[in-house]
């Protein structure tokens, strides 16, 4: 019924070109190897070096994971409130921060630090994110110990004792990490990279904090970013890069698709809806419509922008004015458009202008929504599963609308391998959507450090060779 379906029947496909590792039950997660038959086939290949550099690191993880007597030890280490410089395992500690979405960019960005630096990934999971993704490293764990010796990790701000921003600003460690007035190193650093870090926080992607931070065995990371274009300007990690990723646009394509499966029970939500109400069609459209709070864009306006959108990019049909509408012939092509919001206005406009009028070009468009939650409540776990579950329906579009900024629309475009139609923040006469130029997404509050020139308040697209601004966030840097 899709694209993809033909191009997962050899175990090479099955495993996305060797993205996926084998070894896994695959009845506990049934997503992990049936989501891309709902997909349309990926163009891209794993490189084998990022192939290889996965496969290690998952023994990596396995040698390191929790209950391990290597993890153990480290703990000890922590508990002992000092640390003699790197350990035979290394942590990077995630903690969660906003959304699904911005938690989805940040670990897919801690996860790339933790692969470029021999470094363990382990997430903090509350109540709220439980049972949403499946473990994505065979025969361990990447879900942090609940009796983990530091509490209330959520609490961490960029006054904490041991944040690394303000240890620099405070110059109380200096480049060697050695602590001005003792010499012992800390047992753990806390990394503050939300959107409102501070420039010293932010110095952290800098080469001689990324060389320095390595002596630390555990790190606790904090962020709602994609910092993953960052990394790509530290000259350390430049020949990694380039071989784990010769296709630069494809890091988060890549990515997000080897971390993120919904489980069982969300999966059950993604099948029941998709072959109730999508699978029949001919083609999917996704449109995923995302007003924030802070930046209210009135209800007509997006409307009629979604309408221009869709009808100028040839997405959808544009309606016959003439009265009484025909009726479709029995070979009609079916459209089904997915509408994601946490309001039902938008699904409700756009099946009512189908609904009342046929196509000029015949084809028979229905509108679906599967949920209206009016608001944002990431700390209610049934209300994540179907966010989790919009986004992965959204994935399985032929083409994608998203609206700019959204962190939801980007896991939606990169698990899909889709380049959306971006509806501006800020339209310009004319231009209803821009097309985004690959399937990356936006690093939405880069640093304006320039750490080779030691300079502040510079445009880092201008300095460095592999970033550009993002085509819906302007102050944003974008891989290209
Ligand atoms: P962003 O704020 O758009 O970057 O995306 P996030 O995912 O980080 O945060 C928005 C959160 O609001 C989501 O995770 C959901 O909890 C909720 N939300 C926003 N839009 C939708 C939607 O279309 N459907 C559902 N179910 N939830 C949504």
């Amino acid at each position: 019924v899709t694209a993809g379906i033909g191009s997962v029947e050899s175990p090479e496909d099955k495993s996305l070109g060797g993205l996926l590792p084998p070894g896994f039950d695959e009845s506990s997660c049934l997503s992990r190897y049936q989501a891309a038959l709902y997909r349309k086939a990926s163009p891209h290949k794993p490189s084998p070096f990022l192939v290889e550099k996965l496969r290690r690191y998952e023994a990596l993880h396995r040698k390191c994971g929790p209950n391990t007597e290597l993890y153990n030890r480290s703990i000890q280490q922590l508990e002992s409130d000092h640390s003699t410089g790197p350990m035979e395992c290394n942590y990077v500690v995630w903690i969660p921060h906003y959304g699904l979405g911005n938690r989805v960019m940040s670990i897919v960005s801690g996860f790339l630090y933790a692969l470029l630096n021999d470094k363990v990934l382990l997430i903090h999971v509350d109540q709220d994110m439980e049972d949403l993704f499946c473990e994505p490293f065979p025969d361990t764990s990447w879900v942090l110990p609940k009796d983990f010796p530091i509490e209330n990790l959520g609490e961490f701000e960029g006054d904490a004792t041991l944040s690394y921003g303000k240890l620099i600003r405070d110059k109380i460690i200096n480049n060697d990490m050695r602590f001005a007035t003792k010499v012992t190193l800390p047992a753990y650093v806390y990394l503050h990279l939300p959107w409102y870090s501070k420039e010293w926080d932010r110095l952290f992607y800098c080469e001689d904090a990324q060389q320095m931070l390595r002596k630390i065995p555990w790190l606790l990371l904090r962020t709602d970013e994609y910092f993953v274009p960052s990394l790509f300007l530290v000259d350390e990690y430049a020949e990694d890069l380039q071989q784990l990723f010769p296709e630069r646009t494809t890091v988060f394509h890549h990515l997000v698709r080897y971390l993120f499966h919904p489980t069982n029970t969300v999966w059950g939500y993604v099948m029941r809806y998709y072959q109730g109400y999508l699978a029949k069609a001919d083609e999917r459209i996704g449109i995923q419509i995302r007003i924030f709070p802070l930046v209210p864009i009135p209800f007509e306006t997006m409307l009629n922008q979604i309408i221009n959108c869709t009808l100028s990019q040839h997405i959808l049909p544009a309606i016959d004015p003439q009265e009484p509408a025909a009726a479709p012939s029995n070979a009609a092509k079916v459209k089904a458009v997915l509408v994601t919001n946490l309001n039902s206005g938008y699904h409700d406009r756009l099946r009512d202008m189908y609904y009342e009028h046929s196509t000029t070009t015949g084809e028979v468009i229905t509108v679906h929504q599967p949920s209206h939650e009016k608001q944002q409540y990431t700390d209610q776990r049934s209300h994540n599963v179907k966010a989790w579950s919009e986004i992965t329906l959204l994935s399985f579009s032929d083409v994608l609308v998203t609206t700019a900024w959204s962190t939801f629309g980007y896991v939606a475009q990169g698990l899909g391998g889709l380049k959306p139609w971006i509806l501006p923040r800020h339209p310009r006469p004319g231009v209803a959507c821009v097309q985004a130029v690959s399937t990356e997404a936006c690093f939405h509050a880069p640093p304006d450090y320039d750490c080779k020139a030691r300079k502040g308040g510079a445009d880092l697209s201008a300095v460095a060779p592999f970033v550009r601004h993002c085509e819906d966030v302007e102050v944003g840097l974008k891989l290209f």
